[in-house]
């Protein structure tokens, strides 16, 4: 029996283009033969169990072989094997028609080509010149069958020796892709893509170390995990088990705080663990990547586009066979599946931190920290995800104790409303830098929220919109008795006159800083306030910070920072200094304002106290202030 015939494929160099398309992808060869053989050996298992097939099962292992010397990669299987009309049907007409199919569609479209799909059978010719088959159907009687092709469209069958059921796959590699036979090479691919495959997959001997070399045993040498994690029941795992797979996955990564384990049937299937990772640093949050399989094959550990943008932040894996990976990303985004998937997980990464939060508060509250970025970006991105994650978001505030949403507003509520029935929460992003502000709220008796987290700005704009009638405001935007205002302001009772020949003492003397700009304010604030307060606008201040983050709102990044220096006029020396600039032209007030140590003093201390005093302003402050102690003892 010779066969020889064309291929169903229109284009004579299909091959050479598919070649040069898939040129980033050429690896993928391997996980698609090895899944082969592994989906053949697994249709044996079934037929076995369904008494369809009564012979031996025996063993079952697949193998990977590379012989250097013939350049030959071979991969074996003791699987359902094929026949003639077999060969012919599923290599010729289906694998074949089906790589054809996809040219045709992706043919405008190198970047799709490029992308993550399975080519099954045909991605054998992306590594080689010529692709054998040898197979031996399961079915009793079988003959064994010989399939030859040198990547043109032409292919010869003829008879085979074979004596064991099951498929070998010869792949003769081509000058291109030599770096294929090399031992590293292959078990690197093996152990990513094959790493939990079903089916156990040999590669090679075992070594063990000898007199200080690695040498081979006779053991052959296993490159999976035949049962991962995730496949198993959660019932019969321990916590420990679930640490040790996250160490596997991610070694050298510290523990795990929770995990999930998700297991669908309907309306699609879905298995997989998810784990909230201690976050430290950003760095570690984008090395560790969820990863994602198709019945234990790994297909990509980019999951954009599958789960939503705040889950990426998560670790561990999803397994889905329904998540399409034949096509482009943007694809992905619209499919229905995917759209139901990634809803799914969603709700159930929210269950999980609500029932924590429930059945384990002080757990909870002591993980906050790094729960924290992952929630707020979750309840930033996701409208579904704040409803439901705003039960148990919480706020710390600078006493670090924490509070939900709910508990903080009681807790604020009777002291800290405006005259417009408006809310207000004080907040503050440094402790060290905004202490005197903190210190100066908390002794009117508020409490000031400690947002020090990366989106803890957006976090405060979000909450605007969402909570009912309430406002934002860090406690160093205005002077401890403005930032709630109760009753109408006091009115300042200066003249014009007066408030000229103030600003032109103070803004005359104030330090050039650079990008910064001083708007001089007056107020009442009674003797024993400080005389001179620094402030900045909430609302400015927010839009550089948000600029600093996000391109397209470089306008207000560009602008100066802007404070207010504001002069309580009820404290004795300002008063003093009105006095003494009291009635003088322009220059005079100028030239007091450079001679008179009070007026440099004063401003220095609301800048030190800011943390805006540096370099060659703080040790002028320095030395004059040794100057004044020792007038003020001779
Ligand atoms: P897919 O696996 O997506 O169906 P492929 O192009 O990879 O597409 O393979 C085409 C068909 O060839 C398979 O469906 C299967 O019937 C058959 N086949 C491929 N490899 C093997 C194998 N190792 N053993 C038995 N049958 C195989």
């Amino acid at each position: 029996m010779e066969q020889k015939g064309k291929i169903g494929v229109t284009t004579d160099n299909i091959f050479p283009i598919i070649k040069k398309f898939l040129y980033s992808d050429h690896e993928i060869f391997l996980r698609e033969l090895v899944s082969n053989a592994v989906d053949a050996t697994q249709k044996l298992k079934t037929f076995s169990s369904l008494s369809e097939f009564k012979g031996e099962l025996g063993d079952i292992t697949v193998s990977v072989n590379v012989d250097k010397d013939n350049k030959t990669i071979t991969i074996s299987d003791r699987g359902i094997g094929m026949d003639a009309d077999e060969v012919n049907k599923y290599l010729n007409q289906i694998a074949f028609s089906s790589a054809n199919d996809f040219l045709d569609k992706y043919k405008n479209d190198a970047n799709s080509i490029i992308g993550h799909f399975g080519l099954g059978f045909y991605s054998a010719f992306m590594v080689s010149k010529k692709v054998e088959v040898i197979t031996k159907s399961y079915k009793e009687g079988s003959e064994a069958v010989k399939w030859e092709c040198d990547g043109s469209p032409e292919y010869t069958i003829s008879k085979a020796d074979k004596e064991d059921r099951g498929t070998d796959i010869i792949l003769y590699i081509d000058d291109e892709n030599l770096n294929f036979l090399e031992k590293s090479e292959i078990e690197g691919l093996l152990k990513k893509y094959c790493r939990f495959l079903p089916v156990p997959i040999a590669f090679g001997k075992k070594t063990e170390w000898k007199d200080g070399k690695s040498e081979e045993t006779d053991e052959v040498n296993i490159i999976n995990e035949t049962n991962p994690l995730w496949t198993r029941k959660p019932a019969d795992l321990t916590d420990e088990d679930y640490k040790k797979f996250y160490t596997e996955l991610y070694p050298f990564t510290d523990e795990p705080m929770f995990w999930i384990h998700l297991n669908v049937d309907y309306p699609f299937k879905l298995t997989g663990i998810l784990y909230f990772p201690q976050v430290k640093s950003n760095v570690d949050l984008h090395k560790n990547k969820i990863q994602l399989y198709s019945n234990q094959v790994f297909v990509t550990d980019s999951v954009e586009g599958i789960v939503p943008e705040f889950l990426t932040l998560m670790h561990g894996v999803i397994d889905s066979p329904d998540i399409p990976l034949n096509v482009s990303r943007s694809y992905l985004q619209s499919d229905q599946n995917v759209k139901k998937i990634s809803n799914h997980i969603t709700k159930k990464v929210s269950d999980r931190l609500d029932e924590i939060f429930r059945n384990d508060r002080p757990q909870f509250e002591e993980k906050w920290d790094s729960l924290k970025l992952f929630v707020e970006y979750g309840m930033l991105s996701d409208d579904k995800f704040y409803d439901r994650a705003n039960k148990f978001c919480l706020v710390k505030n600078t006493d670090n104790k924490l509070f939900t949403f709910e508990e903080y507003k009681t807790l604020i509520s009777a002291n800290q409303t405006d005259k417009d029935d408006t809310l207000i929460y004080l907040y503050s992003n440094s402790k060290d830098a905004e202490y005197s502000y903190i210190n100066a709220a908390k002794e009117k008796g508020y409490d000031v929220v400690l947002f020090d987290g990366q989106l803890d700005v957006h976090m405060a704009s979000l909450l605007e919109q969402k909570l009912e009638k309430c406002r934002f405001v860090r406690v160093d935007s205005d002077t401890v008795d403005n930032l709630i205002k109760k009753d109408e302001e006091k009115e300042v009772s200066l003249t014009d006159k007066q408030k000229e020949e103030l600003k032109d003492t103070f803004l005359h003397r104030i330090p050039k800083i650079e990008k910064t700009e001083f708007t001089i304010d007056y107020k009442a604030l009674s003797e024993n306030v400080m005389p001179i307060q620094i402030t900045q606008n909430e609302f400015m201040r927010r839009m550089r910070e948000m600029s600093a983050m996000q391109t397209g709102m470089s306008f207000y990044g560009e602008m100066p920072n802007n404070y207010n220096l504001v002069l309580n006029i009820d404290h004795p020396l300002i008063k003093n200094i009105m006095a003494d600039v009291d009635g003088k032209e322009k220059d005079a007030v100028e030239k007091y304002a450079e001679e008179n140590s009070t007026v440099g003093q004063l401003i220095d201390l609301a800048l030190l106290s800011n943390g805006m005093l540096k370099g060659e302003e703080l040790s002028k402050f320095i030395k004059q202030s040794v100057d004044i102690i020792n007038k003020s003892q001779s």
